[in-house]
């Protein structure tokens, strides 16, 4: 194996996490993805990966955008924590995301 092919995991688990981000989700009516898989204490769907527990949402958004950049959350436009549509999700950094759900709980 090249340092060519170890330097792009997230290329190399494309085709793998595509297929399981797909198989395991419902649509519902709002078009959200919501998974069927395991949700964190957060409410968060996982996905086990390589062996790590990732944010299934996450990995749904960097296969349209490539790895995310550490100190980026992927906020959910439309708060449902569980949906894993890369459409509903918003790159933001920590502190924009802080901020957005600060001002969404004055809001409500
Ligand atoms: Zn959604
Ligand atoms: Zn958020």
């Amino acid at each position: 194996m090249t340092d060519d092919v170890i330097s792009r995991p997230s290329n190399r688990n494309v085709p793998f996490a595509f297929d399981r981000l797909r198989n395991r989700r419902m649509i519902d009516e709002k078009g959200c993805h919501r998974w069927l898989g395991a949700l964190n204490t957060s409410g968060y769907a996982t996905i086990r990966l390589d062996g790590k527990l990732r944010l299934a949402h996450v990995v749904a958004w960097e296969l349209d955008h490539g790895r995310k950049p550490i100190g980026v959350d992927c906020h959910h436009v439309c708060e449902r924590k569980d949906c894993i549509n890369p459409r509903h999700l918003l790159a933001l950094t920590k502190s924009e995301h802080k901020r957005l759900h600060l001002a969404q709980k004055a809001g409500a």
